[in-house]
């Protein structure tokens, strides 16, 4: 297996880019059935999600839209964790097929958090696609409608997935060694 450092961490070859763009056709013609005449909102939350959100919106053959958004956390005046804020969504989600596009599912905290809020603005229905789901590192159960490859609890790298602000550019997802 090829191995790769960045920064100060190596990292091998975990899903090559063909297996990660056939998988990612995959779900596209899930959603095309899906959602054919529905005309979906894809929210894709950045910076991970580009990569994911951009092949996967190319190969969709139904009207559709897409935007951007950041997510910010930040610690609530209470002690009930964290209040997870968006930055750029500017669509009014009422009555919209809405669903977000993730790269990654860890312990789900961040769109567990997330998810309240945008259900308060009544989309008509509300599904995830995530391209990658740490299944074992999950302490917020979540409802994942698309999951493209189920991983283990580790550290990866590429497809728009960082390490530190690296790695994002690389087409094939890496797995720390
Ligand atoms: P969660 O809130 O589900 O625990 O974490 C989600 C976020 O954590 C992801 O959107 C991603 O930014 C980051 N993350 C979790 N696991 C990994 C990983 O293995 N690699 C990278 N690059 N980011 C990760």
């Amino acid at each position: 297996m090829p191995a790769i450092t960045v920064h100060d961490k190596s990292f091998e070859t975990y899903l090559p880019e063909e297996t990660i763009l056939q998988r990612v056709k995959e779900i596209a013609a899930e959603i095309n059935k899906d959602y054919a005449g529905r005309r979906p909102l894809f929210i894709a939350i950045l910076n991970g999600s580009f990569m994911f959100a951009s092949d996967l919106f190319k190969q969709l053959n139904i009207e559709a839209e897409l935007c951007f958004i950041k997510l910010a956390s930040y610690k609530g005046m209470k002690s009930s964790g964290n209040v997870v804020t968006s930055i750029g969504l500017e669509d009014d989600l009422f009555n919209k097929e809405v669903i977000i596009v993730e790269d990654i599912v860890d312990t789900g905290k961040t769109l567990h958090n997330f998810l309240p809020k945008l259900m308060h603005q009544q989309p008509k229905s509300l599904k995830i696609a995530t391209l990658l789901h740490k299944a074992d590192a999950t302490e917020y159960p979540l409802q994942l409608d698309y999951v493209g490859f189920s991983i283990p609890n580790k550290f990866v790298v590429g497809y728009g997935l960082d390490y530190d602000g690296l790695g994002r550019n690389l087409k094939e997802i890496y797995q720390l060694v």
